[in-house]
């Protein structure tokens, strides 16, 4: 089998997102203690996340809608105090997972296409790319905006092949760390299915991929295995 193209998801397949979350909202809640707001840090970080929980990871006014919650309206010392803190916690801490850029300089070598496909906004997707430095390793990204479907909606699978230039689904692979979507939208259209385990924060049981890796490394013995099939 020719495997052409290798599509990864972005957050907790790539970079360890939800560590870099963890980082920057405890540096968030201790800041704006700091600047006055009257809760233990801890209760503040509970309180964050919740949010998150409600509007969605990636809102970017959860600051100020804790301070609506808390003190029913922005104290703008104290917003400021949480937003620089998360800002500086979340450059320092947003890392890709161990040996990922290992992996991408070998699968270069080895000649296949590499992309990303998220359901992150364009520019957040592209911010975290470069941050954690692993913008030159992609021909494509595709990003939330580049369909309006998020996984697990076939469009946005399709828009990368697409792009990629890929006319069989089954030469290419995706690897994911979230089983419903990441797993489930590109087996809907007949790639080959990758889970990233080792990004998995549901305690997922049965991914359903067709290759499960512990460690990024291992993505280059599941190729290794494929490319030796004979199907
Ligand atoms: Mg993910």
């Amino acid at each position: 089998m020719k495997i052409e193209a290798i599509v990864f998801d972005l957050d907790n397949t790539l970079v360890d997102f939800m560590r870099m979350k963890r980082e920057a909202v405890r540096a968030a809640a201790e800041a704006m203690v700091g600047a006055g707001l009257r809760m233990s840090p801890d209760e503040v970080y509970d309180e964050i996340f919740k949010i998150y929980e409600r509007e969605g990871i990636e809102d970017q006014r959860v600051f100020n809608k804790l301070l609506e919650k808390l003190l029913g309206k922005v104290d703008w010392h104290i917003l400021a105090a949480g937003i620089v803190a998360y800002r500086k916690a979340k450059e320092a801490n947003l890392r890709p997972y161990p040996y990922v850029k290992t992996l991408l300089v070998n699968l270069l070598k080895r000649g296949y296409k590499l992309a990303v496909v998220s359901d992150a906004p364009r520019l957040q997707a592209w911010t975290r790319l470069v941050e954690s430095s692993l913008d030159p390793f992609f021909e494509v990204v595709v990003a939330y905006e580049d369909t309006f479907e998020r996984k697990p909606s076939e469009a946005p699978f399709r828009k990368v092949l697409e792009l990629l230039k890929i006319d069989n689904p089954r030469n290419s692979l995706m690897v994911g760390d979230w089983a419903e979507r990441d797993v489930v939208g590109a087996k809907s259209i007949g790639m080959i299915t990758v889970f990233a385990r080792y990004g998995d924060t549901f305690g997922t049981v049965n991914s359903g991929a067709d290759y499960e890796i512990n460690e990024p490394l291992e993505l280059l013995d599941v190729l290794d295995k494929l490319e030796n099939s004979k199907v």
